[in-house]
């Protein structure tokens, strides 16, 4: 049932599911899914795991986002999350 897909096509589908203009409507259910699908396909989101939140998996929208001590933080809007990363 599952279709087995090279890597080329995981990470292309990756890429188009996080580039598209409607990534800010997709739901935590999508998100769950393609980051599963990354994960099953050992792609690192890398960088796109900063497009959306890591507890309620909802996109970022018009978050704050601050920069301290060399930390990124986004607080998520919907569940108050506060989302760090290392400034680079
Ligand atoms: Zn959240």
């Amino acid at each position: 049932m599952v279709k087995k897909v090279s890597k080329k096509e995981a990470i292309e589908k990756i890429e188009r599911f996080f580039s598209s203009s409607n990534f800010k409507n997709k739901t935590a259910k999508e998100i769950k899914k393609i980051k599963r699908f990354a994960m099953k396909n050992n792609i690192p989101l890398r960088e796109k795991r900063k497009l959306f939140c890591k507890n309620c998996l909802r996109p970022f929208y018009e978050s704050s986002i601050r920069i301290k001590n060399d930390f990124l933080t986004i607080t998520c809007e919907y569940c108050e999350e506060k989302n760090r990363w290392r400034a680079v």
